[in-house]
């Protein structure tokens, strides 16, 4: 990695591939016990050791028997309940009552649905020949002895919780959590709980990103607000560094005149770049202070979420060992236009709607990078490219619905 710092404004996907190459995920892992691993990222392939199921077993509430050419009739000689097999064979012209997950008998290889015989006492007649195998739910169909159920670098998921209980696996082995620390910076910041004074605003960054970062389950370390004062944020980053993998501010990346944050982390360490070609959200600092990793996020909030959820979360997924691909985009019509100047990527803030299962999306309103109401309402990006001029009503455009990380 070049450690100079790049002076130019860089399109988003260069930004993404120069963090990936700098950022080395973590190794160090844990066990868990099974319900903590959520959101967690697996150190290594998790794999069965038994058949899911772990016999052939009946998908319905019927009767189970050997398919031959005569079915006329059949003896009911006994019954495979859920967890209550049949102990015995059966032969050509018997069968027995099964329950859905019951175990398939030996000499049986079909099996009917209730619905579809006429039962008079201890003989069945069957109304619809079935085809053989039919009804039957193959041992490990789900997940077969020895094979790879989840690979290494997946994030565990809810269903994936079930899924390891299904193969009785009380634990698993994870990377540990990234420790995040947190930090908003600004004169014109109120901490809540005081009253708000004339040309101050309170602090929401900090509740934003706590909030998200809790989404992705890091140890979040809160390092509060800090004042424009170089001295200050200095001894902030000082603290971070020792205790962070990676350490998040917002305010003060930018070229004004209590725009201190860059300065002091080039003093502390190294900046990669800080100018991405992303609206709303230029001011965007990538760099290391020691063995921390930092991002200096723009102070308008909506900024702020923005860059955090394009450039940050893939960069904490990357550094977590998450092995993922980015979420896919749609296609949706313009229901209005949007005005859009070349030079940057614009992810402006859409209502999608699906009418006819054709996509449609509308503007949520005022787009200021400071109007957070703008990305309350949203329930999508609409993501213009950086060459991209004004978009008229009817065209067709890049969208990408909120994720779990945003929402
Ligand atoms: P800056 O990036 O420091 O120049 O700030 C840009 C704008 O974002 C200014 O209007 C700030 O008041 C606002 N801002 C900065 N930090 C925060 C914060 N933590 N919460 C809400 N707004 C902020
Ligand atoms: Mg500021």
């Amino acid at each position: 990695m070049d450690f100079c710092a790049r002076p130019d404004l860089i399109p988003v996907e260069t930004a993404l591939s120069l963090m990936q190459q700098a950022l080395d995920p973590i190794l160090e892992s844990e066990t868990v016990s099974l319900l903590d691993s959520l959101d967690r990222v697996l150190t290594a392939p998790l794999y069965s050791n038994i058949n899911v199921p772990s016999a052939d077993n009946s998908a319905m509430d019927g009767y189970a028997f050997k398919l031959t050419d005569d079915l006329s009739t059949l003896q009911i000689v006994g019954d495979s309940l859920a967890g209550h097999p049949y102990a015995g064979e059966i032969r050509s012209g018997e069968c027995v009552r099964i329950t859905t997950g019951g175990i398939v008998p030996k000499g049986a290889d079909t099996v009917i649905m209730q619905e579809q015989v006429e039962r008079n006492g201890n003989v069945i007649r069957i109304n619809v020949r079935p085809h053989l195998g039919e009804n039957i739910r193959r041992a490990g169909e789900d997940s077969a002895k020895g094979s790879m159920v989840l690979s290494q670098g997946h994030r565990i998921t809810p269903i994936d919780i079930g899924l390891i209980a299904s193969l009785g696996i009380t634990e698993v082995q994870v990377y540990r959590r990234l420790k995040v620390a947190l930090l908003s910076t600004g004169d014109e910041l109120t901490p809540l709980g005081k009253p708000i004074e004339d040309g101050k605003i309170y602090d929401s960054n900090r509740y934003t990103l706590n909030a998200l970062l809790q989404r992705l389950h890091v140890e979040t370390i809160d390092l509060g607000l800090q004042p424009d004062t170089p001295e200050i944020i200095k001894k902030s980053f000082t603290q971070a560094m020792k205790i962070a993998d990676v350490v998040i501010s917002t305010g003060g990346v930018s070229v004004g005149d209590a725009d201190f944050t860059k300065d002091v982390l080039a003093e502390l360490g190294n900046i990669y770049f800080w100018k991405v070609a992303i609206k709303p959200g230029k001011p965007f600092a990538f760099g290391k202070i020691g063995n921390c990793w930092f991002f200096g996020l723009p102070g308008n909030p909506v900024s702020a979420a923005i860059t955090y959820h394009q450039l940050v979360l893939p960069s904490l997924r990357y550094l977590s060992g998450e092995i993922f691909n980015s979420a896919p985009k749609l296609n949706a019509i313009t229901q209005q236009k949007f005005s859009k100047q070349p030079g940057r990527a614009d992810y402006q803030r859409g209502i999608l709607t699906s009418e006819n299962d054709t996509n449609y999306v509308a503007s949520t309103g005022v787009q200021g990078s400071g109007v957070l109401t703008s990305l309350a309402k949203a329930n999508c990006f609409i993501v213009l490219e950086q060459e991209r001029g004004k978009v008229e009503k009817d065209e067709i455009v890049k969208i990408l619905p909120f994720d779990k990380f945003i929402l």
